[in-house]
């Protein structure tokens, strides 16, 4: 799929929101991340680490979801600046949530080609 003017925005907010928290020194919050809902607004999270730990990506959704939002269009998760900006594709914990919480959602991934997009049914088949 296309990648468009406001996915690169929306990778920007992701890289805005992990540089603003990154912890270098206790080595916390190292990927942000950023979705833009069907009705244009945007969330961001940043992980948490514990034994099992939260990624970004649930932080953000659960941003979104815990204000109300329902409805997807386009998440990425990147690392901080400092560490190259580099983007992240979804862990499979993460695919299962978005499948199961945003099952129309496209995710920006970085790839040999630089940054594509891809539904979540195509980075999870046969769920
Ligand atoms: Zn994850």
């Amino acid at each position: 799929m296309k990648v468009e003017q406001r996915d690169l925005e929306l990778i920007q907010e992701a890289i805005k929101v992990i540089d603003r928290n990154f912890d270098e020194v206790n080595e916390r919050h190292t990927v942000g991340a950023a979705v833009r809902c069907k009705n244009g607004k945007i969330y961001t999270g940043v992980n948490l680490y514990s034994i099992h730990g939260s990624c970004a990506e649930f932080i953000a959704i659960g941003a979104a979801i815990t204000a109300g939002e329902r409805e997807f269009e386009t998440i990425v998760a990147t690392r901080t600046q400092s560490e190259g900006g580099i983007l992240l594709p979804p862990c499979g914990n993460c695919r299962e949530m978005l499948v199961r919480y945003a099952p129309d959602i496209q995710v920006l991934v970085q790839t040999g080609n630089g940054v594509e997009k891809y539904s979540i049914q195509e980075l999870m088949p046969h769920h």
